[in-house]
């Protein structure tokens, strides 16, 4: 999926154009969105000009504001069509919103990478589009498109280029949103929806050699039951699950993992990644059907293991039967594939392989691989924007 890069950076002076002049804009035309950007010639690795000012060998994963972000509204009954990039900053809320009262909102989190021949790509951000749609069905909200939500963050990711660090430093995170902004006061659906994307720089997980997981097992708290929300984004899965991460961050473990809220039994996901079994050439990992987000990194993952010759299982896992696991690893756009170095449940601790004869490593390599270039994709996985 190679898009022609004059399409694009003309869609981005024309988005640009619409925004009243502002010294933010200056800001963003002084780093390539005037003609000289239009020009073929696009060496930006290595001009001190196509970066803002980082320290791009430490970053972690905490909010760092980009220049632009990008916003679209419409009306209940109604399509989106075509927003525009504004200054990032706060955004205006009516106290009656839906979102604030009733948690209509749902949110999508993806990957802009700078590759060593300078060119910019994301990875399968179709799929975010497709899922975001899912979860607006469900929440019964209206969604883009599949093109206008790529419209959206290839403009974001465009337009913030300078804020994309340098290859192998880590990448710009993408936070689409999709909200409902219109008053309500009543339970209902908002009559309005506002679809916004801003974006920040955030390192690599993996930096300074392998950090496992310590994972605790969750046996008082449901993350998501059969009939709710828990196979979709949705901003409101996330706020009650911050009381059982707390505590087990308080604990000294990194993550949650919670059960199946039926029986108790059966292995669901971390608060927020996909949860995998190795167990000799087996790779496990529950089955999306309602309960658990199915991930893009998951879908991947899955695609990639069974290339490599695995034998591949999407099916239920008990806590039992993963404790009795070779290695366990996570997924999720932030850490990508992290080994599990242990598990905890019921004060027994069980601890796994890691490190780089394990299997999550060698899928890790493959993923990252095919991002930045190194290894062929031979699935249309990668989309260049630049
Ligand atoms: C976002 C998310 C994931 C991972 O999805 P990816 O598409 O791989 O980033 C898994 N579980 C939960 C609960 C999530 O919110």
């Amino acid at each position: 999926m190679v898009i022609m890069r004059s399409t694009w950076l003309s869609n981005l002076k024309k988005s640009l154009r619409l925004r009243p002049p502002s010294k933010r804009m200056q800001y963003g035309a002084q780093y390539g969105f005037t003609s000289q950007a239009a020009s073929p010639a696009y060496s930006h690795v290595g001009n001190e000009e196509e970066y803002a000012d980082m320290d791009w060998d430490n970053l972690g994963f905490s909010l760092t504001p980009t220049d632009f972000m990008y916003a679209m509204k419409c009306t209940q009954g109604n399509n989106f069509t075509e927003g525009k990039l504004h200054p990032f900053g706060t955004i205006e809320l009516s106290p009656c919103s839906a979102v604030l009262n009733y948690g209509q909102g749902i949110f999508e989190g993806m990957k802009a990478m700078r590759r060593e021949d300078g060119r910019i790509v994301l990875f399968r951000p179709d799929e975010n589009a497709l899922r975001l749609q899912v979860g607006a069905e469900r929440m019964c909200m209206p969604s883009p498109s599949v093109h206008h939500f790529l419209n959206a963050v290839k403009l974001t990711t465009l337009a913030n280029k300078r804020w994309i660090p340098p290859p192998g430093k880590g990448t710009l995170y993408m936070r689409p949103m999709l909200l409902g902004t219109g008053s309500i006061l009543g339970v209902g659906p908002a009559p309005e929806y506002t679809f916004l994307t801003y974006a920040s720089p955030v390192g690599n997980y993996f930096q300074e050699g392998t950090t496992a997981l310590n994972l605790y097992v969750e046996a008082e708290y449901d993350r998501a039951s059969p009939g709710g929300t828990g196979g979709i984004k949705t901003i409101s899965n996330y706020g009650p699950a911050l009381k059982p991460l707390i505590r087990a961050k308080s604990r000294g473990f990194s993550d949650v993992l919670y059960l199946d809220s039926v029986h108790g039994k059966y292995i669901e996901e971390v608060s927020a990644g996909n949860v995998f079994l190795v167990k000799g050439n087996t790779i496990s990992t529950p089955p999306a059907t309602g309960t658990i987000l199915p991930g893009i990194t998951r879908k991947s993952i899955i695609e990639i293991a069974s290339d490599l010759g695995y034998q591949v299982e999407e099916r239920p896992i008990t806590i039992n039967e993963l404790l009795r696991g070779d290695e366990v690893f996570g997924t999720g756009t932030a850490v990508v594939v992290a080994p599990v170095g242990s598990v905890t449940y019921k004060g027994e601790r069980v601890e796994y392989q890691t490190g780089d004869n394990s299997v999550s490593k060698r899928l890790l390599s493959t993923y990252m691989g095919i991002q930045n270039g190194l290894i062929e994709d031979k699935k249309g996985w990668v989309m260049e924007i630049y």
